[in-house]
């Protein structure tokens, strides 16, 4: 499989310095837009490669590719189609450990971390390869005196992936397996922070055998973004990204006809019961809050601990906190944790533990102006822990999207209950108890749509959906599961009759009545 060449370049202005490009029509398909974006090293700091930003004329190319795509892809027999998926699953499988690589050279996150998003990936694939039993339809056969009704399920044409940055493998994976089985064929407009992985998952795609365009890869930023929400051709859109701009992204393609599912931001909070085992939540703690460097949208962000646990508990996350090697995430010496994705988002990190501090919060691990030896130039920012944090302020309020682990102490399952239900997300939550009647409780009471039951990360297996609740999912449609295969088809229903001479009626201007 030939792939671009990209090393850690050092400035922006190198003639050396790669760009990335385009996939149209089954190529690389470099970009005449005069605009580009730099891609870094999150490690070094450095500058890896350009990414192509579209002008309109290129939004309009990867249109066309893709509806050459549609037409070629959607004469495929399932049986074909099955074929197509897994082959790609095969690839996926025996070369993942190279997509790793890229994730990590432009994300930052550790390897281990970036073929664990892979493999969630996979899932989906997986489930895709089993697709002709989901969008089978149904049929009735003598619904009416000599009339068999039946439903088919068929793709909706050229459908819009776009990706935030923190899972540019994974997140594309929710949607384009399930939306290719269905038929359809996708364009995917990678984040502009980190545009290789779908390169490689491209080329990936045109080896397993599916027609040129039907995975076309679209390069840029709100000019390519708002070129899919205004095109007809473009039948639905997927987003996942932050909450201000999948409500822009919700409304606009809503506007527009357009069929759309728009995943948001999070704050999700671990609520701990006195009754449970503190040495696993710490550990689940510290998992889920800095792992990935806390750039997950299932990241813990908050503990709240039920009094009264909130000392014993901090002093447990203390401790291991000091255990966690922070590091350049392709080191042989596999860190624990790795840089975040940006100076500006490092910076806009620590503003917030600022704001945490200047509120009242006390600062139990600063993680502010960290630094990795020989990476003096990474984005690195340490993990951090904050006790008391008021929940007024905007360090608890809004979401960080970094290695920062906020403690707040309540006194009771239901003052806990109603923090969690007051805010404005609801992606994800956990309660640590042994208490299952407690847990019980808590999965019906809690306003959120995805809950951990002593686990810290619930992200649903790939045969349910993945979805939160209230500024965290706009639309009807929750990513994979069946949600993806209702998504991502359309429905006829049609009523037959084969005329039988012994049964033929005559005129009757009446609204048709079943008998
Ligand atoms: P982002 O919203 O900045 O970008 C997401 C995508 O939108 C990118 O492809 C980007 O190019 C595009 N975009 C950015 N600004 C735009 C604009 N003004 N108009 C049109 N398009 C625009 O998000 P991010 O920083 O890449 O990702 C982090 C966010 O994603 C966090 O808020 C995180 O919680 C969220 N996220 C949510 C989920 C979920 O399942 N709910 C999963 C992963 C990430």
């Amino acid at each position: 499989m030939s792939t671009t060449q990209i090393s850690d370049a050092t400035s922006l202005d190198d003639a050396s310095t790669p760009t990335i490009t385009h996939w149209f029509a089954g190529a690389e398909a470099p970009s005449a837009s005069g605009r580009t974006a730099p891609v870094f090293n999150p490690a070094t700091g450095a500058v890896r490669a350009n990414v192509a930003l579209a002008d309109d004329a290129e939004v309009d190319a990867a249109i066309a590719s893709a509806r050459r795509g549609y037409e070629a892809w959607s004469t495929f027999s399932i049986a074909k189609r099955q074929t197509v998926l897994f082959a790609f699953r095969e690839l996926l499988n025996s070369r993942k450990r190279e997509l790793a690589e890229i994730i990590t050279a432009e994300h930052g996150k550790v390897i281990s971390d970036a073929m664990g998003e892979i493999l969630r990936g996979q899932e989906v694939v997986e489930l895709a390869t089993g697709f002709p039993h989901l969008i089978k339809g149904a049929y009735s056969e003598n619904a009416s005196s000599g009339i068999d009704v039946y439903s088919l399920k068929q793709p909706l044409g050229v459908v819009g992936i776009i990706s935030p940055f923190n899972f540019p493998a994974m997140v594309p994976m929710w949607f384009f397996p399930i939306a290719l089985a269905a038929g359809n064929a996708v364009i995917v407009k990678p984040s502009e922070k980190d545009p290789s992985a779908s390169l490689w998952m491209a080329r990936l795609w045109k080896e397993a055998g599916l027609p040129d365009g039907a995975f076309t890869v679209l390069q840029g930023d709100k000019v390519a973004v708002d070129g899919l929400l205004h095109s007809p051709v473009v039948q639905s859109i997927s987003f996942v990204g932050s909450t201000p701009i999948a409500q822009y992204i919700y409304e606009t393609a809503s506007k527009n006809g357009k069929r759309v599912q728009a995943l948001g931001g999070a704050k999700n909070h671990m609520l701990v019961l006195p009754d449970a085992d503190l040495d696993l939540v710490a550990d689940q703690a510290v998992n889920a809050g800095f792992g990935a460097a806390g750039e997950r949208c299932m990241a813990i962000s908050v503990v709240l601990a039920v009094e009264p646990v909130a000392d014993a508990l901090i002093g447990k996350i203390t401790d291991r906190i000091a255990k966690l090697r922070i590091g350049n995430g392709a080191d042989a010496a596999e860190p624990d944790m790795g840089p975040l994705i940006s100076a500006q988002h490092r910076d806009k990190v620590s503003s917030y533990v600022d704001i945490a501090e200047a509120d009242g919060a006390t600062i139990v691990v600063d993680g502010r102006g960290y630094r990795v030896d020989g990476h003096e130039d990474g984005f690195f920012f340490g993990p951090t822990l904050l006790d008391e944090v008021p929940t007024t302020s905007r360090a608890y309020t809004e979401e960080i999207f970094g290695p920062v682990l906020s403690v707040v102490r309540v006194k009771t399952y239901e003052e806990g209950l109603s923090l969690i239900n007051s805010g404005e997300f609801g992606n994800g939550t956990a309660i640590f108890t042994n208490d299952g009647g407690a847990a019980r409780r808590f999965q019906n009471e809690v306003q959120v749509g995805m809950i951990g039951i002593n686990v810290p990360i619930p992200v649903p297996v790939a045969y349910h959906s993945f979805g939160g609740w209230k500024k965290s999912l706009f639309g009807d449609a929750k990513a994979y599961g069946v949600h993806g295969f209702d998504f991502f088809t359309r429905e006829k229903a049609v009523t037959s009759r084969w005329l039988d001479p012994a049964t033929h009626g005559g005129i009757n201007l009446g609204f048709p009545q079943n008998d």
